[in-house]
């Protein structure tokens, strides 16, 4: 059962110790019970300061341990405060806000944290979309001068995947591509679409290839550079995505994001948008938490110079 404080005030009840954060996070972890991270023993004894000793292998066993929690010294209330600030702000958090609310020392603290937090916004092993999806890419940081359509400079271009539920929008899958070719747009359509889904592209020649990869393809009015229907109205769905994607960099984060860092506000993004009619701001707190406790732990190396 899921489990989350509804409202701010039943948060402030019920995390109110490092205790009561430890206990949500063994629940989260373990909900069948201790399972050692080292000997996949199923017996413990309870120790001082919230450690379990492995009955089997005899190691002394932090719930933190193998998470994105691992290193960290501060107080696990203290990230508890942070999850919730970020899954309660309709917009998220920048580094800088964070670091003022939650009172940290340090700047590079708040940032870490957030990246840390970005790591677990992705569901591993999570569902394809599929049924009616349209696809399309963007620019982030908008065209250079002296390029056209999808000739790429210095800036980064996203794929755009979003279901349609008839008229409404569904699920969005955002990942950034090297370029706009075919070999590029089916990759990310592998990882992001359900072969059999029937999916809506404009005309650029990349598209070139999707039935043959397995998917349905239908294609809107051909795009050329000196094509009269401007790409909004052609494919208005990922450009909704796209534009509510730019505003929420430029905003919240106020257009700071480095290239080699803009996969982890995708996923960030990405996270909010598929949850955005939750009824309460605690279902993000509780799957963001759930999935802290299920990735690998992220040293500070890897948040500032992540794998290209
Ligand atoms: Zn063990």
């Amino acid at each position: 059962m899921e489990d989350y404080p509804k409202t701010l005030l039943e948060f402030e009840r019920r995390f109110a110790t490092d205790q009561a954060c430890r206990e949500y996070l063994e629940q989260l972890r373990w909900p069948e019970g201790f399972v050692c991270p080292a000997c996949a023993g199923r017996k413990a004894w309870p120790m001082e300061r919230g450690l379990w000793l492995c009955s089997r292998c005899r190691r002394q066993v932090s719930v933190k341990a193998g998470t994105i929690f691992q290193d960290s010294r501060l107080p696990l209330r203290l990230w508890f405060r942070a999850m919730w600030y970020v899954t309660s702000q309709k917009n998220g958090s920048s580094a800088k806000n964070i670091q003022r609310v939650l009172g940290l020392g340090s700047y590079q603290t708040a940032w870490a944290w957030l990246h840390k937090l970005r790591r677990a916004m992705v569901r591993p092993g999570r569902d394809p979309l599929h049924g009616v999806v349209e696809v399309d890419e963007t620019y982030i940081g908008g065209p250079e001068k002296g390029k056209l359509g999808r000739e790429q400079g210095e800036k980064a271009l996203v794929a755009i995947a979003v279901e349609l539920r008839g008229a409404k929008l569904g699920r969005i899958r955002l990942q950034r591509i090297p370029d706009a070719s075919a070999p590029s747009l089916l990759g990310f359509l592998h990882q992001s679409v359900a072969e059999g889904s029937e999916v809506h592209t404009d005309g650029w020649r990349g598209y070139g290839p999707i039935t043959t990869a397995g998917y349905l393809h239908r294609k809107h009015k051909q795009t050329t550079l000196a094509s009269p229907v401007p790409s909004y109205q052609e494919m208005p769905h990922t450009h909704q995505v796209a534009s509510l994607l730019k505003r929420w960099l430029l905003g919240t984060h106020q257009g700071a994001v480095r290239a080699e860092h803009l996969d982890y506000y995708l996923d960030e993004f990405t996270f909010r948008f598929n949850r955005r009619k939750a009824a309460s701001p605690g279902k993000l707190f509780y799957r963001l938490v759930e999935q802290a406790v299920q990735i690998e732990p992220c040293p500070y190396r890897t948040l500032i110079r992540p794998n290209p």
